[in-house]
């Protein structure tokens, strides 16, 4: 990593993809921590002090945006230490990923309060401020019967008062919280997650078709790693799964590791639900980066036999250990989509979930400078996040 503190910075020659919109043969100016200018070579001038870099062969397109993401390199985002969070995004920023929503698993609510207090401050203390979007909540507001590896004993019952302490403990920064909406008085919940303009996603749900559409009309939009943690589609009685389906106004995210779901779902999915409406994650626990072996975490004990991660005692997957530049290559692949398409999942539509998108997930004039450059195949040159290279190959 090196940082540099030249005001303009200029890529030429590159392959822009906004992803509304490719140029062939393009420039991008950043000044400080935003995009002035982007258009064909022959339109955009180089101002003469801009640091020139000559990008030919490559894609440049806007910082991938994780919105489901633990860890990695044994370090989990939940211990909330600077060094921790270092730890986590030096090993994600190499396969492209900018800006993360950090993801909390369900805990014991004392400890989860003092997580969410010192998780904001331990980023404030690292080079990565910027890559920072908010917490992901996944928990503690849970169905036991679909709750994977968070423990039972941490999860509870919907409480807006609850909510309401967790959101004071992390400064406001709680942007997303996964919950199952069948649970007692969850619709008074995402009502009230709504009106703050947090995201309720439902997710480790049993929720029937009728309880799904309910939590829609209450504001909830969106679906946690479709597939996983919920009933499948069963033609009498649909679940959420057939009601995300059959709803064009809802989002979705998943997991495509090549583990968690298969490809024939992951196609079945992109038929129905297109380009607008698909978000990839890469759920990565803190096994990602690790080399296979016998691991403890989360308080559970996990087997890495270098492809997936499972817990000893029930062999259930225990997150995944995707990158999402290997996420966006498995998508690609399987649904035959084009490469713009490919991006918009990991860059704009992410935005958008959380109200970002006038200034982030996309190359615009004005929008903050987060950038990818890459080969065609995801293989990642450089990162920059709000005009600071962060990550670069050849150091
Ligand atoms: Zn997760």
């Amino acid at each position: 990593m090196f940082e540099t503190h030249n005001n303009m910075l200029a890529f030429k020659n590159g392959r822009i993809v906004t992803p509304f919109k490719e140029i062939p043969k393009g420039t991008i100016l950043v000044e400080g921590q935003k995009i002035v200018a982007f258009g064909p070579n022959d339109i955009i001038k180089i101002p003469p002090l801009a640091k020139i870099f000559d990008i030919s062969n490559k894609i440049i397109c806007p910082g991938f945006i994780d919105i489901h993401v633990h860890g990695a390199g044994g370090k989990d985002f939940s211990d909330a230490s600077p060094e921790s969070i270092k730890k986590i995004i030096s090993f994600h920023i190499n396969h492209g990923t900018a800006l993360f929503l950090p993801t909390i698993l369900s805990l014991p609510t004392p400890l989860l309060a003092k997580t969410l207090d010192q998780l904001p401050k331990a980023w404030a203390k690292t080079d990565f401020l910027s890559s920072f979007l908010g917490i992901h909540l996944e928990g503690p507001f849970l169905n036991p019967s679909q709750r994977g590896v968070h423990k039972l004993q941490h999860l509870c019952k919907p409480s807006i008062e609850t909510m309401q302490a967790f959101l004071e403990h992390s400064a406001n920064t709680i942007k997303m919280v996964t919950l199952a909406p069948e649970l007692p008085h969850c619709a008074e919940l995402i009502q009230w997650l709504s009106n703050q303009n947090i995201v309720a996603s439902l997710g480790h749900s049993d929720a029937s078709y009728l309880q799904t559409k309910k939590a829609f009309r209450k504001g909830l939009h969106h679906i946690t790693h479709i597939f996983n943690t919920m009933k499948g589609l069963h033609h009498r009685e649909p679940g959420a799964l057939g009601a995300t389906l059959n709803n064009n106004r809802i989002s979705t995210d998943i997991i495509v590791d090549g583990y968690h779901v298969h490809p024939a779902a992951v196609q079945l999915l992109w038929r129905q639900k297109g380009v607008e409406n698909i978000i990839l994650i890469t759920d990565a626990s803190p096994v990602c980066g690790l080399s296979k072996g016998n691991y403890t975490f989360w308080n559970t004990q996990i087997q890495f036999d270098g492809k997936k991660a499972l817990t000893r005692e029930s062999k259930n997957l225990a997150g995944s250990v995707v990158t999402l530049d290997r996420a966006v290559k498995n998508f690609k692949r399987i649904t035959k989509c084009s490469i713009a398409e490919a991006i918009q999942l990991i860059t704009f539509n992410p935005a958008a979930l959380l109200n970002l998108q006038n200034r982030k997930g996309q190359i615009r004039r004005g929008h903050d400078a987060d950038l990818v450059i890459m080969d065609e195949d995801f293989s990642i040159s450089m990162v920059v996040i709000n005009g600071t290279i962060m990550h670069t190959q050849d150091k």
